[in-house]
């Protein structure tokens, strides 16, 4: 048997080790285990889809671990399976991840309904995020029919965890305004759900206070839905209160933007996150394969020297060097 014919088997059988085989080889680069994913990808695509998937963002420190561990163990003590997995742009640079660290999470992790997964290395965020992507739908079809993406709040990585998300949870903390003054309008755009955490002891009423002032600042964005406004709750991760209305607002949503199944305005939103992602991967393998051809090869050493000197400019070099692969 083929090794992605196993893995698929595998994974409709429940076993673990495959499904974990199977993410890592979703994560490597190299050109064979590629194609193996691809193929594993292919045959269990129709069994993806029927999760709810949830992004959780927010800045170190403000308690994305402790919140997930208290909001994770609620949502299997519902009966559901649960997988969380990490974009982490720190990766990136170090390849490590603080992210989707087990021992962050030691009671969830033990647990047999969950499967946690920390963030690939890898040299860009848009490979961490495709591949984060990619273990996402091999979770689905694994039968977990919930997943939890984790990030870190710095921008860019919340944008990609958005497209692949249903609903995204911004995680503050309280604070006077300045403290929403850091966060930054185009993550708020992003919000579908923002919780204030640590609304407990010294700290409830800067977290009331906080709710009010999210909730202000949120009826200035433009919505994302149109069966769905943004909402703002508190909570304390840990404390575990607050927490499980955080999850029947996942419900209520889910209810709300997915309620008329195909024709949803959720159906919608996933068949323009699929296609979008199409064309990123279009833009990272025409790339790849650029870098590797032997034209490109020939003369990109000269190229880079002479932009890096002046003596050309950098679009007249990119237009020579595509010219190599596809004089016109
Ligand atoms: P992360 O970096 O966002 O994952 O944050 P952690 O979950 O590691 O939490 C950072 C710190 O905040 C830890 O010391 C936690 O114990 C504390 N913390 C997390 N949630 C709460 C909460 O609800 N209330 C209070 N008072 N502290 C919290």
């Amino acid at each position: 048997m083929s090794t992605a014919d196993e893995l698929v088997e595998g994974i409709g059988a429940g076993d673990r080790r495959a499904l974990a085989r199977a993410i890592t080889l979703a994560e490597s680069t190299r050109a064979d285990h590629r194609a193996d994913a691809d193929a594993v990808l292919a045959a269990v695509l129709g069994a993806t889809g029927d999760a709810v998937r949830i992004g959780i963002s927010g800045s170190p420190g403000v308690g994305k671990s402790t919140f997930i561990e208290s909001f994770g163990l609620h949502v299997v003590g519902q009966g559901h399976r649960l997988a969380v997995l990490a974009v982490d742009p720190s990766s990136v640079r170090t390849g490590g991840s603080i992210l989707g660290d087990k021992t962050r999470m030691s009671e969830l992790s033990r647990h047999p309904d969950v499967f946690i997964r920390p963030s690939p290395g890898g040299t860009q965020l848009g490979g961490v995020a495709r591949r984060t992507r990619e273990a996402m739908l091999l979770c689905e079809a694994f039968g977990f029919d919930v997943i939890v993406v984790e990030t870190i709040g710095v921008g860019q990585s919340e944008v990609a965890v958005a497209d692949m998300v249903d609903l995204f949870c911004l995680l503050v903390a309280p604070g006077g305004g300045d403290e929403l003054q850091g966060v930054k309008r185009g993550i708020m755009e992003l919000a579908d759900l923002v919780v204030v955490n640590k609304a407990d002891g010294d700290l409830a009423a800067a977290a009331g206070r906080a709710q009010g002032d999210y909730t202000n600042a949120l009826h200035l964005m433009r919505p994302k839905w149109q069966a769905w406004t943004a909402e703002v709750l508190a909570c304390s991760a840990l404390e575990g209160r607050g927490v499980r209305e955080v999850w029947t607002e996942v419900e209520r949503f889910v209810a709300a933007v997915g309620g008329s199944g195909a024709s949803s305005e959720l159906a919608g939103a996933r068949a323009r996150q699929a296609v979008a992602w199409m064309w990123s991967e279009v833009q990272d393998t025409l790339l790849d394969r650029l870098r590797g051809d032997p034209r490109v090869l020939a003369v990109v050493d000269d190229l880079e020297a002479e932009v890096a000197d002046g003596r050309l400019a950098a679009a007249a070099a990119a237009r020579q060097l595509l010219d190599t692969v596809d004089p016109r």
